[in-house]
């Protein structure tokens, strides 16, 4: 029903591979989104979190430009 402008399914992801072997930081589709993908250095398997694990420093960011904004008494 709600349409979100930036369809997630269509970004890539880049996830770090949890191989401590490997570590290789995999660009992956949107569309894996929840499910599951393989490290094509070491072969391993991983998840694909639901959202963005770089995403929290976004958000962090925001906070804190928003911080920011509202300590302006205007
Ligand atoms: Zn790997």
């Amino acid at each position: 029903m709600a349409r979100k402008n930036a369809d997630p399914k269509s970004k890539t992801l880049a996830l770090m591979c949890p191989n401590l072997r490997c570590r290789k930081i995999l660009k992956v589709p949107g569309s894996a989104r929840g499910g599951s993908v393989r490290c094509s250095y070491c072969g391993i398997s991983l998840m694909v979190p639901d959202s963005n694990p770089f995403s929290k420093e976004n958000i962090q960011a925001a906070h804190r430009q928003k911080q920011v904004e509202q300590e302006d008494p205007a």
